[in-house]
């Protein structure tokens, strides 16, 4: 028998974080944010933020931008002269999901580096390195990834963190630190920002993910390296007039949305739980975060045929291999919506394997029972 599911009347979205949608009270403070034209130098709201990212990093600046690619690839076109190789694992964000840039906007190669959920360790730095002379790229720049998306939303040990750092800086490296989830890594370590970011040169840092903001970044770091990214950001179109509008989203997102973020991680092993409990769908990594990444058994087709199934249900869900499907916890789900989500899924793998059945029938009775209170 398929497992009742009661439709909710919302669609759940889980296919990732940036989704969210600014809250009253974050346009409230949007609406009434003090603003100039921050070209000229002049939007005190984005003063402020720079002030209080900076504080919180615990670096002498910071800069706020449109993108966390943006950010990403200020600090490599600042950190970096053509010609030069970055060292970053082979799954990091720079390398799979912005367009080239690095290639394109600092002419840089990347050198691959592989290890478990995104991370690796400074003994494998050594053969890394380029021996200086004339046929080989410059080694540069190393770039780690915190929480590391493709990873699992992975959280670095900051010992492990330490250990390359010393080593890059021994080598004459410098370090980047592409920390889009930053803040989910701090919560689920209990580390402060600038214990991670005191690692690196530069750091970028994400408010429209699990904060909640509508749009913006930060790049992080010394007084010399914030002065030359500012110039490339006018260069690369990222300079913003009136951006005091979205400052404040980040200021209102960093006070009010930070330490919720735990909840976000709550759900997240909710919903690893619940699905793992089901024929058909194993845990592909381990769930850190607020990110949860699952493999659909073949006999119920593929990840694609699966997650159309769902949004047929009210549950989105993102495809990111041929049997993977990724799903992210955030601000805007509920922790009804995981119980639908974990109900739909069970629906689904009952109905295309009527020959088997559920694991766990007490458990799927309780959460029946969550998913109609959430009617
Ligand atoms: C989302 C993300 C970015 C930046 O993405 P934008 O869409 O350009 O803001 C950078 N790094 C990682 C790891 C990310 O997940």
């Amino acid at each position: 028998m398929p497992t009742p599911y009661h439709r909710p009347s919302h669609l759940i979205d889980l296919r990732s974080d940036t989704v969210t949608r600014p809250t009253k009270a974050m346009r409230r403070a949007m609406a009434s944010a003090e603003v100039g034209d921050d070209v000229l130098g002049d939007d005190p709201t984005v003063h402020l933020l720079q002030h209080r990212v900076a504080e919180l990093m615990g670096t002498q600046a910071a800069l706020f931008v449109p993108s966390g690619s943006m950010a990403n690839q200020l600090a490599i076109r600042s950190l970096c002269q053509s010609g030069d190789e970055i060292i970053c694992h082979k799954d990091n964000h720079i390398i799979h999901y912005e367009t080239g840039a690095p290639a394109s906007l600092s002419g840089v190669m990347i050198q691959p580096v592989d290890g478990p959920r995104g991370q690796w360790t400074a003994d494998q730095l050594p053969e890394l390195i380029r021996a200086d002379n004339a046929h080989h790229p410059r080694s540069r720049l190393v770039v780690l990834e915190n929480t590391h998306n493709r990873g699992g939303g992975s959280v670095w040990d900051i010992d492990k963190v330490a250990a390359i750092a010393k080593a890059a800086r021994g080598a004459n490296l410098h370090m980047h630190l592409d920390g889009a989830r930053l803040w989910n890594a701090c919560i689920a370590s209990g580390r402060k920002p600038s214990e991670y970011a005191k690692h690196f040169d530069t750091i970028s840092c994400c408010f429209s993910k699990g904060l909640g903001a509508p749009v913006g970044s930060a790049l992080c770091g010394s007084h010399q390296v914030i002065t030359l990214a500012h110039r490339f950001r006018k260069m690369f179109g990222g300079a913003m007039r009136q951006s005091g509008v979205l400052a404040a989203a980040a200021l209102h997102a960093l006070d009010h949305h930070y330490d919720r973020l735990e909840t976000d991680h709550a759900h997240a092993k909710v919903l690893c739980t619940g699905l793992s409990e089901l024929t058909g769908i194993t845990l592909a990594l381990p769930v850190a975060t607020n990110m949860v990444f699952v493999d659909v058994s073949p006999a119920l087709g593929t990840a694609s045929d699966f997650a159309a199934r769902l949004k047929a249900l009210g549950v989105l869900t993102l495809p990111s291999g041929p049997q993977r499907l990724r799903l992210v916890t955030h601000l805007d789900v509920t922790r009804d919506d995981i119980d639908s989500t974990i109900s739909a899924f069970g629906r689904i793998t009952a109905r295309h394997q009527p020959g088997i059945r559920r694991a766990a029938e007490p458990k799927a009775a309780s959460r029946r029972t969550a998913a109609q209170r959430s009617r």
